[in-house]
């Protein structure tokens, strides 16, 4: 399986650079788990090839440009976008993204080949399908209705958290899953900022720390996500001290290959 942070920032010679202000992964360059750089990130190959994006949660950093991405699209899609999502999370983004004022309600719009976006609502702890991945989603510990989950091709199957703090569903999958390749984890926060952390439901190094005692699997890799751009630098040298072994911020434009 073939995972890809998509870059969000970019330097003044208009190269990507390593602070992730939104979160986006494309699987096997058909399948994305959030939308946040997805319009914005992707190349002219992978925008003909994704048809598929599961979303987490609503929030901005997670969805920023998921409106653009069918918009960009829209006169050209011979099938439509797939959005996999809980109930409560599509009847989000309809109230607050697709409601005529922000932006145009694509899940009601048509080009000449039929509809342009389709919500498959999905329920959590039942397993559902996804292009050819196979995919498990739990609540996890956000602030608006989140889901982490486990995602599996034939071979390998990889957990990402979300957004969450401390959470117990999430673990309880990820332990019952047989083989895990890798854990795709948050770290917001510095250890400083714990009390924020815990408002915004987020972790710290140290709060990931605790949490990751939860998990039975032995010798994994664990990419930690979604370090806040402002404290990058500290969050990465308090996650290096904690000398956890196989545990290693996760670089943007990156392929990883399991
Ligand atoms: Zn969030
Ligand atoms: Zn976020």
């Amino acid at each position: 399986m073939k995972i890809q942070l998509l870059p969000s920032t970019f330097d003044e010679q208009g190269r990507a650079t390593q602070e992730q202000r939104l979160t986006c992964y494309l699987i096997d360059d058909c399948v994305a788990i959030d939308a946040g750089s997805i319009a914005l990130s992707t190349s002219d190959e992978q925008r003909n090839t994704v048809r598929n994006i599961i979303v987490t949660h609503p929030h901005m950093d997670h969805i920023a440009t998921l409106p653009i991405f069918v918009d960009d699209l829209f006169g050209f899609l011979k099938s439509p976008i797939h959005i996999h999502a809980t109930e409560e999370v599509i009847d989000l983004l309809e109230r607050d993204i697709f409601n005529w004022t922000v932006y145009p309600r694509f899940s009601e719009l048509k080009n000449e080949h039929g509809p342009v976006m389709v919500y498959q609502p999905f329920k959590t702890g039942v397993e559902f399908q996804v292009a050819h991945l196979t995919v498990t989603a739990v609540n996890v510990n956000h602030i608006v209705p989140t889901v982490g989950m486990i995602v599996s091709d034939d071979q390998k199957t990889i957990a990402f958290s979300s957004d969450t703090a401390e959470t117990e569903e999430f673990w309880k999958l990820v332990n019952q899953t047989p083989q895990l390749d890798a854990l795709l984890i948050e770290a917001s926060f510095p250890n400083a900022m714990a009390e924020l952390a815990e408002a915004s439901r987020h972790f710290t190094p140290e709060s990931l720390n605790r949490e990751l005692r939860k998990l039975d699997h032995n010798g994994i890799d664990i990419l930690t996500v979604h370090l806040k751009p402002a404290y990058r630098e500290r969050v990465a040298r308090e996650l290096k001290a904690l000398s956890i072994p196989r545990l290693k911020v996760m670089e943007t434009g990156r392929t990883y290959e399991w």
